[in-house]
């Protein structure tokens, strides 16, 4: 099982920020209004994922170590209609399949925290501890157990590039939780968590981009699109300022950022990246969110109806007046 895990790490867990994005999702799954995040160089040698969400029980912490001991789905239909971020139940064991791993929780309705320990997949520890309500985790020292994946970490300024990055987009996924981000005793983000997605888009890029923002808000043949795109103003030179997501799932999408661009430059000249925070609503019946071990991606039912939403959308708030 610890072999069968290594492996799986090398699909789940590329790098610290596959690591705190997976953390952070089962975070948000546990309904915290509270995320702090805590890395050391870039993640490499030490993160902490703090919540105050639902915790676990002293049994189910220590089931969520093992490998598909997911609490989200139990049948095959759960997994046709997948409601929760996290759903492979592959995270938690790959991660501490290749690094020093801690567990604390505790259950809102107990006196006592549970704590669980793994070092590099080995069962360490477990034993009761105090702490508040909600989940506390510990990666330290990622890869130290396979030297040839730490061979393809960058440095840790670029790994903290990538936390960043993944961060800004949990947060504004989710803007009624808090986010804390914390690298080198730092405080690089932080979100108020107020639900508002203009409050996150400017704790985030700063409270001079809101006047640039247009709504985007278009619903058609069951699929909503909603957000905010900047105006041309405030053209940016890469995609880093573009967050797409389907049903709150952060995702990667060629298809949703080509409609994009090609809706917004149908009128003007092609010379930069809008700034854009689009999320799509759709039925879970017309996704299919288990085609990437790390969740990256989304697969529709029907790719043309959402390019052509995503472009309606963009189109109409581009044409509103005051844009
Ligand atoms: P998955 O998210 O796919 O279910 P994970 O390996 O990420 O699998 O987590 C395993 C299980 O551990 C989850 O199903 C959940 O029950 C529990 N869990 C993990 N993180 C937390 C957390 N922060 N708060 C509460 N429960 C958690
Ligand atoms: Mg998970």
């Amino acid at each position: 099982e610890n072999t069968a895990n290594k492996i799986a790490a090398g699909e789940v867990v590329e790098r610290p920020a596959a690591v705190i994005k997976e953390l952070v999702e089962n975070s948000i799954d546990a309904g915290s209004k509270n995320i702090e995040i805590e890395i050391i160089d870039g993640g490499i040698k030490f993160i902490r994922v703090t919540d105050d969400g639902n915790g676990m029980s002293r049994e189910d912490a220590q089931l969520a170590v093992k490998r598909h001991a997911t609490s989200k789905i139990r049948t095959a239909e759960d997994l046709a209609a997948i409601n929760s971020l996290g759903f492979r139940g592959e995270a938690l064991p790959s991660i501490a399949a290749v690094s020093n791993f801690t567990l604390t929780t505790r259950l809102l309705d107990e006196p006592m925290a549970s704590y669980v320990e793994i070092q590099g997949g080995i069962f360490a520890d477990v034993r009761e501890a105090g702490a508040g309500c909600g989940t506390t985790i510990t990666v330290s020292d990622l890869f130290f157990n396979t030297p040839a994946r730490r061979k393809f970490l960058k440095t840790p300024s670029a790994e903290s590039g990538h936390i960043s990055d993944i961060v800004t987009k949990l947060s504004m996924s989710h803007p009624q939780i808090a986010f804390k981000l914390i690298s080198n005793q730092r405080m690089v983000l932080s979100t108020r968590g107020s639900g508002r997605l203009t409050d996150a888009i400017a704790d985030i890029y700063g409270h001079k981009v809101t006047p640039e923002l247009l709504p985007v808000e278009y619903s058609n043949e069951g699929i909503e699109v909603s957000g905010y795109v900047a105006k041309p103003a405030l053209l940016k030179s890469s995609r880093q300022w573009q967050t797409f997501m389907v049903n709150q799932r952060v995702v990667n999408s060629r298809m949703m950022a080509k409609a994009l661009d090609n809706a917004y430059f149908s009128l003007l000249p092609k010379n930069g990246y809008p700034l854009a925070v689009l999320d799509i609503h759709i039925s879970v019946e017309s996704i299919d969110v288990n085609v990437h071990p790390q969740k990256k991606e989304v697969k529709f039912s029907d790719d043309q109806k959402i390019y052509r939403a995503v472009y309606k959308a963009i189109s109409s708030s581009l044409a509103a007046p005051g844009s």
